[in-house]
């Protein structure tokens, strides 16, 4: 057991950083009494995590608001953005409420897992070996910028995401760096291994 001390001592002078993580989990554990299930430790990383805010701000603007405004049921003002309607008594507001509800749950019935996109975490990883040979095949080399592993993080890409039904085989699979496979979005399902800056892809084994 550690008291309060030992902990800021951890955290000021042993924690070593590599990411925002660590400080992150212990904060929300204290802030939530000491305990807290996984899923509440993953909203509150959520919470914090500006790429995800970005990446929704950005959502939002290119989808569900250009629609929404053209119905005339939000308007939007400088970031500022207010559904279209009066004064909603309590009643309504429930009301509007539950059909949001029951349109959400029909919709996730429907399409499971497959409606969030390729940011879920793969229920169905890539195998070990079936990575090793995609890696292999890209020289350590990024499909599309082709900077190599020893300068930045190679990831195993879908060409077309897991969540557009691309499975696991390899023809389906690309070497890309971080920064190349968070440009490449999830509706672009553009293979990279035929660009022009690409290494030969060596498919044996
Ligand atoms: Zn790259």
């Amino acid at each position: 057991m550690n008291s309060a001390e030992q902990i800021i001592e951890f955290v000021r002078r042993r924690m070593r950083m590599s990411h925002v993580y660590q400080p992150l989990l212990i904060r929300a554990l204290v802030r939530s009494g000491g305990s807290a299930t996984l899923r509440q430790l993953a909203t509150a990383l959520l919470l914090e995590d500006e790429s995800q805010l970005l990446y929704y701000e950005d959502r939002i603007k290119k989808m569900p608001l250009p629609v929404l405004r053209g119905h005339g049921i939000v308007t939007s003002d400088r970031g500022l953005v207010s559904l279209n309607a009066g004064r909603l008594t309590y009643e309504q507001r429930a009301a509007i409420e539950l059909a949001c509800t029951q349109k959400l749950a029909e919709f996730l019935q429907r399409r499971g897992l497959a409606t969030w996109d390729y940011r879920l975490i793969d229920t169905d990883p890539v195998r070990a070996d079936v990575r090793y040979q995609v890696l292999a095949a890209a020289k350590g080399r990024c499909a599309l910028c082709g900077v190599h592993s020893s300068e930045r993080r190679i990831e195993v890409d879908h060409i077309i995401p897991r969540s557009r039904g691309g499975t696991n085989a390899i023809s389906n699979l690309q070497a890309l760096c971080d920064e190349c496979n968070r440009g490449k979005s999830n509706t672009n399902q553009a293979d990279f291994r035929l660009a022009p800056a690409t290494p030969e892809p060596d498919t044996s084994p």
